[in-house]
């Protein structure tokens, strides 16, 4: 895809992500988030491969541009969400949440996984069904504020006997 024409408006962008106040900055590669008066002493670089549709998840120091190692390469970018500000703060939102529950932001550790103490909060994603192109499915991720709880409207979903219940559409956005 071409690199969105609005996209230097999301350059110092507000958001909050469980209870901390992130800020976006715009960098030649993609993009930066901060969390702001944290004490969070890793930004995370999203580099967005426009022409290929994929991006990279890089954890880096603050300060210290873009040394750091990356949580995540090659995924791929979800063009719906980069049609509106609002949405596009979605996609960045459910990113850091990962990246959260992955690495401790606090501490400069290399390559070095951890967890980063975020209020956990409810996530709604709206999957197609693969059976008819009018059918979607609503997955909430983080069901009632409990980390890594999910739940799917689906029927796969409800009869589930897998522990904790699953099903294709929870695995697809995991
Ligand atoms: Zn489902």
């Amino acid at each position: 895809m071409r690199k969105p024409e609005n996209f230097h408006k999301i350059d110092n962008a507000d958001l909050i992500i469980g209870s901390v106040n992130c800020r976006i900055d715009v960098s030649k590669e993609g993009f930066f988030v901060f969390g702001e008066g944290v004490g969070w002493n890793n930004v995370v670089l999203f580099e967005m491969n426009w022409d290929k549709d994929q991006y990279n998840v890089k954890i880096c120091v603050l300060g210290e541009g873009n040394d750091g190692w990356y949580l995540h390469e090659n995924l791929p970018i979800p063009k719906s969400l980069m049609k509106t500000l609002s949405s596009f703060k979605e996609f960045v939102k459910s990113n850091i949440l990962d990246v959260a529950n992955k690495v401790d932001l606090m501490n400069i550790k290399p390559n070095m996984m951890g967890i980063t103490e975020l209020d956990a909060v409810e996530i709604i994603h709206t999957v197609a069904s693969s059976s008819g192109p009018n059918v979607s499915y609503i997955v909430t991720e983080n069901v009632g504020g409990v980390r890594d709880e999910w739940n799917c409207t689906c029927p796969a979903f409800m009869y589930s006997k897998a522990t904790p219940q699953t099903c294709k559409h929870i695995i697809q956005i995991k």
